[in-house]
């Protein structure tokens, strides 16, 4: 009898688009496969039952060393602009798509990454370490706790098989899971290669699937954008929000679907900083956290710029011009869009209720300001900021400030705001703490686990996973991972290789 995973497995249905768009091939099996963990939530689901981790066979299926014969899996292809610069053909190098599963009016792609190489590997070994993959496994589960897009994890598995970084790893799989792996970079690669009939198949099976609002309308590809504009704003705004600074943002890393995707040397801030990177190697800063939403719309461009043969009736310079016309101004309400939805984010955060009036987005902006000259820890402050409130001496964060003046100053401006929007002290309080996280995966916090992990005991990898599910909940027996990081937490520094 098939095991449920087996039996809820289905033919993905990208393979309809036809071979210019992947490459049908096996994994490579890892020896001796083990569990290191998995999420509960996302395996409830997808319609696996609770004994899903003790399922032998799918422990094989997820690691690559068995696939059911009905699957056909596969990697696709893309290109990209890297740092900038266009790097030409990418695609998967070291994921593979089994298939997918049908489970609450959605489908959801199981996607094996670590599990070999593919003709897209390049140099790569199509490999993936334990490292890393308890960082993107707890990363997307953290940020669907959060209420941020992203593909999911079901799974981490692991093989004492040896891969080479900086030093020797264990390899390990962990399985993606989203609607669609589809990225700004598979547009980008049709329309660089000139092949505009497979860009429109790529298209209208995203808008099918996906956007098929856009099918109403008169232009169906330029509303498209449209959308994925929307999304993308909406996405990056919740990033800023929250304090997530992605990392990599080339454009074969931008979902279609405006999902969070591919995690690597990612980082929640501790200590707010404007100027953040958390890639080692991006020494122009070009990834930092303030420049995502620029980023964003930049990478949008190469989007629209893509699209463009598909937008335009014919290719005449006339059809061409008008096209760009109508993107303009699409492009342009990108800063505007972002702003209103960051405003409102943070204007909840602050216990505004959503207020967007010229004297609280004043305060906002004083209080990141404050923030970032002060070095002050983002999550510890906005979840402590909702006590200040009944604090009547207001002092409660004061200690952290290295320039209490100006600490006092904005405090009392704030307060006063709270006053003028008539906001209820008592009311608020439960409303802040449903917007601003008590828990987020820190730095330090993913450390110890790996290193845990790495030692044979992934119970903290599972904990973690647990508690970043209900982030804004108070969790007592997860008192320990709220606390701000260690002083040696200071000198981390997260190794870009994967
Ligand atoms: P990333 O920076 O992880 O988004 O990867 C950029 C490109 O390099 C993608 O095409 C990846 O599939 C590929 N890649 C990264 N690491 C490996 C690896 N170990 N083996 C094969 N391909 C890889
Ligand atoms: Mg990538």
């Amino acid at each position: 009898m098939p095991t449920p995973l087996e039996s809820l497995l289905q033919h993905s249905a990208f393979l309809s688009l036809g071979k210019d768009f992947y490459t049908s091939l096996q994994p490579t099996p890892l020896p001796h496969a083990s569990w290191v963990a998995i999420s509960p939530e996302l395996a409830n689901t997808l319609g696996l039952n609770s004994a899903f981790k003790t399922d032998e066979v799918a422990l094989k299926i997820l690691t690559g060393i068995e696939v059911p014969s009905s699957m056909k899996p596969y990697a696709a292809v893309y290109s990209g602009h890297q740092f900038g610069v266009w790097a030409g053909q990418l695609g998967d190098g070291r994921a593979i798509t089994l298939g997918q599963i049908n489970a609450q009016d959605q489908s959801w792609e199981l996607q094996l990454k670590g599990a070999g190489p593919t003709p897209y590997s390049r140099m790569g070994d199509g490999r993936a370490v334990l490292r890393s993959s308890i960082r993107e496994f707890l990363c997307s589960e953290a940020m669907h706790g959060l209420g941020i897009p992203t593909t999911r994890a079901l799974a981490i598995t692991q093989s004492p098989a040896q891969v080479i970084r900086e030093s020797i790893e264990n390899a390990a799989v962990v399985t993606r899971v989203a609607p669609s792996f589809i990225r700004f970079g598979q547009f980008e690669h049709f329309a660089s290669n000139g092949m505009h009939d497979q860009l429109k198949e790529l298209t209208d099976f995203v808008i099918a699937r996906f956007y098929p609002e856009a099918l109403q309308h008169e232009k169906p590809y330029l509303y498209f954008f449209e959308l994925v504009l929307k999304r993308s704003a909406k996405l990056v705004a919740q990033w800023q929000s929250v304090g997530f600074c992605h990392g990599v943002l080339n454009t074969d890393n931008m979902s279609i679907l405006g999902l969070t995707l591919d995690y690597g040397p990612f980082g929640f801030l501790d200590k707010f900083a404007l100027n953040h990177i958390c890639n080692h190697t991006d020494s122009q800063g070009r990834y930092s956290f303030a420049n995502q939403p620029q980023v964003f719309y930049w990478n949008l461009l190469c989007l629209a710029q893509a699209l463009l043969p598909i937008m335009t009736s014919d290719d005449s310079d006339e059809a061409m011009e008008q096209t760009i016309e109508q993107i303009k101004p699409i492009l342009t309400s990108f800063t505007n869009l972002y702003l209103k939805e960051y405003q409102v984010l943070m204007s909840r955060k602050l216990g505004f209720d959503g207020d967007t009036s010229e004297q609280s987005l004043h305060i906002i902006q004083e209080l990141i300001q404050l923030l970032d000259k002060n070095a002050i820890d983002y999550t510890y402050f906005f979840r402590n900021l909702s006590r200040l409130i009944q604090d009547p001496q207001r002092s409660l964060l004061k200690d952290h400030f290295i320039d209490t003046v100006g600490y006092d100053r904005w405090m009392s401006s704030y307060i006063d705001q709270l006053r003028i929007i008539g906001i209820d002290p008592d009311l608020v309080i439960p409303k802040m703490n449903q917007v601003n996280p008590k828990y987020i995966l820190r730095q330090h916090l993913a450390q110890m686990a790996i290193t845990q992990s790495q030692l044979g005991d992934h119970t903290m990898v599972q904990n973690l996973q647990q508690c970043l599910s209900h982030p804004f909940e108070e969790q007592p027996e997860f008192e320990e991972y709220a606390t701000l990081p260690p002083e040696w937490a200071n000198h981390l520094e997260v190794s870009c290789s994967s």
